[in-house]
C-alpha cells in the first residue's frame, strides 16, 4: 500500500528517541524546551508552548483568549473537525465561513460579507476567528488581519498542515497576522513527534496562559500566587487546566525532525512538480499555482468531477484504493458531521466547501516517495479515470 502522506524517521531521529529513554526525563525534563525553541526559532516568533496534540494546542488557546459560553467561534467549513470542536471543549457557540473554490482555503471575501451582515443585523460577533491553512498553502492573511482590527476578534491559525510554509515574507507560524498559530506533529503531517503539537505566539501573557493551562493551571511563579509561599515545594492552581504536556520522547523526536524539515518540503515540492508533469495528460484537475507564499505540501490535493471523460470520484477513489494506492478525502465539511446538524446546520449551507468534496482526492505525497511509486499512483490513476 502506498499511503496518502507517512513519516520519514531517520537514524538520528531513532538515536534521539533511545538518548532520552537513558536519561533522568521521560517527561517534564530538557527536550520539550529545546523543541519549543527549535520551533520558535524556525517561525520568528516569540514564544512557544509544546502540547500532547493540535488539538489539545487549539483547546489551549481558545481558552486562554477566555472563549467561554455565550462566545462565538467562526472556523472554515473545510478542515478536520478539530478546528471547530476546540471552540465547543470551552463552551462556546461555532459558525462556519465558505470556502474559496480553487484552494479550500477560508474566503476572505465570504468573511468579510457574514462579519458585515452579521453587524447590520445586530447578531453575535465572533470571538475568535480559526483559519485552516489547508494542504500547506496560507490563507490570505493580510486580508484576515484586517479585517481582525476592523471588527475585533482573534485569530488562531490552524497551521497543523503548515509547518515550513511561508506567506508573503514570513515563515507561517510568525504570528505576523495572528494572536497564536498552532502545528500538529501527528506522523503523516509536515514534521512528527508521534503525537503532538505547538502553539506559538508573540504575546507573553497568552503563551504563560498557554504554558499554566496546558499543566493543571499550576504555576510556580510567586507572582502570580495569591498567597505567600509554604516553602520550596509550594505550587497554587490558580485556574481549571489540563494535563496536555508533550512527552520528553515525543520533543526528541520532534526537534531531530525540525532539522530535516527544510529537506522535507523541499522533497514534497519535487514530488508535486513531477505530479505537475506527469497529470496534466489525464482528466483530472491540478492543485491551484501558489500565489501569496511557499506552500509546506502536506497534501496533494487533484479534483475529479466526472467530466472531461472522467470516471466519477467514487469510482476513481474506489479503484485507487483497490490497487493499493491508499488515497484519502480531505475533507467532509465539517457541518455536515451528525454531531455538528444536531446544532443545527444542514446540508446546502456552505456550497464552496460542499462542491470542494463532491470532487477533491489527495494523492500521496511524502519525503519517502520514490519515483517509482510516484509513477505506479500515476499509472493506476490513469486507468481509474478512464473507468
Ligand atoms: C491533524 C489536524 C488537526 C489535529 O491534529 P492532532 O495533532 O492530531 O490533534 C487539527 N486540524 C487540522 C487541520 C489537522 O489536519
Amino acid at each position: 500500500m502506498i499511503p496518502y502522506g507517512r513519516q520519514s524517521v531517520s537514524e538520528d531521529d531513532v538515536a534521539a528517541v533511545v538518548e532520552v529513554l537513558r536519561s533522568d526525563f521521560l517527561t517534564q525534563g530538557p527536550a520539550v524546551p529545546r523543541f519549543e525553541n527549535s520551533v520558535k526559532q524556525w517561525c520568528g516568533a516569540s514564544h512557544a508552548v509544546a502540547m500532547s496534540s493540535a488539538t489539545a494546542a487549539l483547546h489551549i488557546a481558545c481558552a486562554a483568549m477566555t472563549v467561554g459560553p455565550g462566545d462565538l467561534v467562526w472556523t472554515s467549513a473545510v478542515s478536520f473537525v478539530a478546528s471547530a470542536n476546540c471552540a465547543r471543549y470551552c463552551g462556546a457557540e461555532v459558525d462556519f465561513v465558505d470556502v474559496e473554490s480553487d484552494t479550500g482555503n477560508m474566503c476572505m471575501d465570504h468573511l468579510e460579507e457574514k462579519l458585515a451582515d452579521c453587524r447590520a443585523n445586530g447578531g453575535l460577533m465572533p470571538k475568535a476567528v480559526i483559519p485552516v491553512h489547508l494542504t500547506g498553502r496560507s490563507c490570505d492573511m493580510h486580508k484576515l488581519a484586517g479585517l481582525a482590527d476592523q471588527y475585533g476578534f482573534s485569530v488562531v491559525e490552524d497551521a497543523s498542515h503548515a509547518i515550513g510554509g511561508n506567506y508573503r515574507d514570513h515563515p507561517v507560524g510568525s504570528c505576523t497576522y495572528s494572536d497564536v498559530a498552532v502545528f500538529s506533529f501527528h506522523p503523516v503531517k509536515v514534521v512528527t513527534s508521534a503525537e503532538g503539537g505547538m502553539a506559538v505566539t508573540n504575546n507573553p501573557d497568552l503563551a504563560a496562559s498557554m504554558r499554566r493551562l496546558r499543566s493543571h493551571g499550576i504555576t510556580r511563579e510567586p507572582n502570580d500566587m495569591v498567597s505567600p509561599s509554604h516553602g520550596p515545594w509550594y505550587y497554587e492552581q490558580i485556574e481549571l487546566g489540563w494535563n496536555y504536556r508533550m512527552t520528553d520522547l515525543q520533543a526528541a523526536l520532534g526537534t531531530s525532525q525540525m532539522n530535516r524539515l527544510a529537506e522535507f518540503v523541499d522533497a514534497r515540492h519535487r514530488i508535486a512538480q513531477r505530479y505537475g508533469k506527469l497529470l496534466p495528460e489525464l482528466p483530472v484537475h491540478l492543485p491551484p499555482p501558489e500565489r501569496e507564499g511557499r506552500s509546506a505540501l502536506h497534501l496533494y490535493p487533484i479534483r475529479v468531477d466526472g467530466r472531461r471523460g472522467s470516471a466519477e470520484r467514487r469510482v476513481v477513489f474506489e479503484h485507487l484504493r483497490a490497487r493499493g494506492i491508499g488515497v484519502q478525502v480531505h475533507y467532509i465539511p465539517i457541518h455536515l458531521q451528525p454531531y455538528y446538524k444536531e446544532l443545527g446546520f444542514r446540508s446546502g449551507q456552505f456550497p464552496q466547501a460542499e462542491a470542494y468534496y463532491a470532487d477533491v482526492i489527495s494523492l500521496p505525497i511524502y519525503p519517502d516517495l520514490t519515483d517509482a511509486d510516484q509513477d505506479e499512483v500515476v499509472a493506476v490513476l490513469a486507468t481509474a479515470v478512464s473507468g
